[in-house]
């Protein structure tokens, strides 16, 4: 177990030369993470949980991999007043935040990001700060009481990866490697350094905040007003209206993972851990 930790780590720690020598949120949730709360759209939801005895097969794997066994996972619909079907959250007994907030932070994403998730996971937290989630499948794993940026960054990477060509990062084609170096700056100083991936996610929040706004947060000194408007506007132009706007019903959603009973007994594979295309892409403690 401690060889997965390690080699965890280590994919989580992209290790690049930076793309600009300016940067212009260096700590992005500094500036972001209350007026993005500010500027959220609080729709009304109920949480229902399920009877014990069964939960998502998808949530048996990842929370076991944790940790977790399938009978301490706690599973709840979640339905939000702008789509009839609900969100199956799961939610690990031992998990540091309680599903009502969660479901609020979750809500506050426009519908349409929302409607990129399969299943959010509340994830044991064991390491103090870490909020990371996204694989490949759309399921989305927090581990403690995240803000929305955090959420935005991670949806930024489910879109990267499945909103353009399913499975090819938006992120590496031309259009966005172009509006990068075109760039006078990268978003911010996990974005800067660790792969194009991180910098689109981090521009996620950005996006998410403007698109509704019109506003930006005043850049750091030394850096200067607009250095990333580039990655702004085509993010803006190509995903802005369809994904980052708030308003609408939510389309597209993937269906459900199949249920299983929590008397499953999950055997762990080391491609639970590492090798997809997303957990810890995001780390609070990296930024
Ligand atoms: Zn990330």
């Amino acid at each position: 177990m401690k060889q997965f930790a390690a080699a965890l780590f280590f994919a989580s720690t992209v290790v690049a030369q930076p793309f600009h020598s300016m940067v212009a949120y260096p700590d992005i949730g500094t500036y972001f993470n209350q007026p993005i709360q500010d500027a959220s759209v609080w729709v009304p939801h109920t949480v229902v949980q399920w009877p014990a005895g069964s939960l998502p097969s998808s949530c048996a794997v990842q929370m076991a991999s944790r940790g977790c066994q399938p009978s301490q996972v706690q599973v709840y619909n979640v339905t939000y007043q702008d789509c009839d079907r609900p969100w199956v959250f799961c939610r690990c007994e031992t998990a540091p935040v309680h599903i009502g907030r969660s479901a609020d932070i979750f809500g506050r994403m426009p519908v349409h990001m929302r409607s990129m998730v399969r299943h959010p996971m509340i994830v044991p937290n064991p390491n103090g700060a870490c909020c990371c989630a996204a694989p490949d499948d759309g399921d989305l794993m927090v581990a403690g009481d995240c803000p929305i940026p955090t959420y935005a960054h991670e949806v930024g990477h489910l879109i990267d990866n499945r909103a353009d060509v399913f499975g090819q990062d938006y992120s590496s084609k031309p259009a966005f490697v172009n509006a990068l170096a075109t760039d006078t700056c990268s978003i911010s100083n996990y974005g800067n350094t660790a792969g194009r991936h991180e910098e689109f996610a981090e521009m996620s929040i950005a996006v998410l905040y403007n698109i509704n706004t019109g506003l930006l947060p005043a850049v750091a000194p030394g850096a200067t007003t607009g250095c990333f408007n580039n990655q702004l506007n085509l993010i803006k132009t190509r995903f802005g209206a369809q994904y980052y706007t708030y308003g609408g019903t939510c389309v597209g959603r993937l269906p459900d993972s199949p249920t299983v009973p929590a008397s499953l007994r999950v055997k762990v594979k080391r491609e639970h851990l590492v090798g997809r295309s997303g957990w810890c892409r995001f780390n609070q403690e990296n930024l």
